[in-house]
């Protein structure tokens, strides 16, 4: 790798994830879900737990490859066969108190062409099983953090015209500068951006805004925002009072929408990878919460599929706002993952909200967070709408309305 110290780099990438993404405790048991190609980052990871003083770090290592090799020749009627021990055994283990690593960079086009059925199967029978550790994420019952370190077969899709190692080797730099490594102490920084992120979504929550107003070209839509939504972004709080973050890297503050609130029609601006297949330039219409018309110039078919995935699929689950000028966007790259692309972009997701978003939320039935609001779904997939030319109002209880966001960028001070 010809990156000026790599190596120096990658270390503190782990140590950044250990540390300030999942803050794992002294005693703290830790459980990981890692592709095979991630594998040195992995490594390194555990190492530092280790030093640290977790007792027990468990790796569950899935493979992509082997993936595809199902899709290819599997029995056309077996898509609906899981080990479903292999889930349960990770949520157990949250259960029990291990912090959660899910470390994952998806070719996105890994199920290009493959027998859409089938994908669209495994997708959903992936979904079901891994609801029960979906839930222990929406309820921050664990320290838990998601990242998605370069991968030769993601890279190649990011730049498509540079030979593999310097694709590679754009996508590592891309990533050590986007989550801080290319300074001198990244985890002082990143509890200063954490703290700033904090300050934010404080002064959200405490606006109380009944909806918001979106509006840029191809989008006009108005959500409902439910008595009681607490913004969130930056870090998070474990159900035993351990400061973390989920994302890194992260630059959103986000909600819940009302589910049944939204009204209008919103248009991507980020092409959005889901399950292995592309969905480009779409639009997607709401009345009464619900998807009603959708269009998409690729990938149309998915899309549909996608929202269709359940009952109540079609329904917000998330609103995320960030500044157009944040690191990630001025980057110009369209990283076809959505860990980087969302926090390169306002975003809505379908399907699932957080219970930590409400007021009393961790607590509630399913049935009882959607009494006031809350969706539940078996997907979370956020998509992309923010842009320079982004307007968005907040709404007050007596229905004035004043900004929150000007050309993409904020319009309250703090
Ligand atoms: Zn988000
Ligand atoms: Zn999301």
């Amino acid at each position: 790798m010809a990156i000026a110290n790599f190596e120096e780099k990658f270390i503190k990438y782990a140590e950044l994830v250990v540390k300030i993404g999942l803050n794992v405790q002294s005693g703290q048991k830790m459980i990981v879900r890692a592709e095979t190609n991630t594998a040195p980052l992995v490594r390194e990871i555990t190492a530092i737990a280790y030093q640290i003083g977790s007792p027990l770090v468990t790796i569950i290592w899935v493979d992509e490859q082997v993936k595809k090799i199902r899709h290819q020749y599997a029995p056309r009627d077996s898509f609906d066969e899981y080990a479903s021990w292999v889930l349960d055994g990770i949520a157990q283990e949250i259960k029990e108190g291990a912090a959660f690593l899910q470390v994952a960079s998806p070719d996105p086009e890994l199920l290009k062409g493959m027998d859409p059925e089938a994908v669209s199967t495994s997708r959903s029978v992936f979904a079901k099983h891994r609801k029960p550790i979906g839930e222990l994420q929406g309820q921050n019952a664990v320290q838990w953090t998601v990242i998605c370190p370069p991968t030769l077969d993601w890279a190649k899709h990011v730049f498509p015209e540079a030979d593999m190692d310097a694709a590679l080797e754009s996508l590592w730099e891309n990533v050590f500068t986007l989550c801080r490594l290319d300074q001198d102490d990244p985890v002082a920084l990143w509890q200063k951006h954490i703290a700033d992120l904090d300050e934010r979504r404080k002064a959200l929550t405490k606006k109380a805004y009944t909806g918001l107003h979106l509006r840029a070209p191809g989008t006009d839509l108005r959500l409902g925002l439910p008595a009681g939504h607490i913004w969130a972004g930056g870090g998070g709080k474990s159900s035993k009072g351990y400061p973390f973050v989920a994302n890194i890297p992260t630059e959103e503050v986000f909600t819940l929408p009302h589910k049944d609130q939204t009204e209008g029609m919103v248009s991507s601006t980020r092409p959005l990878s889901y399950y292995g297949n592309m969905i480009e330039n779409f639009s997607l219409t709401f009345s009464k919460g619900k998807v009603v018309k959708l269009s998409a110039e690729k990938g149309e078919d998915v899309l549909r599929e996608m929202v269709e995935t359940d009952g109540t699929a079609g329904f917000l689950g998330e609103v995320a706002l960030l500044p157009h000028q944040s690191p990630i966007s001025q980057s110009n790259i369209v990283f076809l993952n959505s860990l980087y692309d969302e926090n390169a972009s306002c975003h809505l997701a379908l399907g699932s909200a957080y219970k930590f978003n409400l007021e009393g939320g961790p607590a509630m039935s399913n049935e009882e967070f959607a009494e006031v609001g809350g969706n539940t779904s078996l997907i979370h997939v956020d998509f992309m709408f923010g842009s320079g030319e982004l307007d968005v109002d907040g709404i007050r209880a007596d229905g004035t309305t004043e900004p929150v966001m000007r050309a993409g960028e904020w319009a309250f001070d703090l």
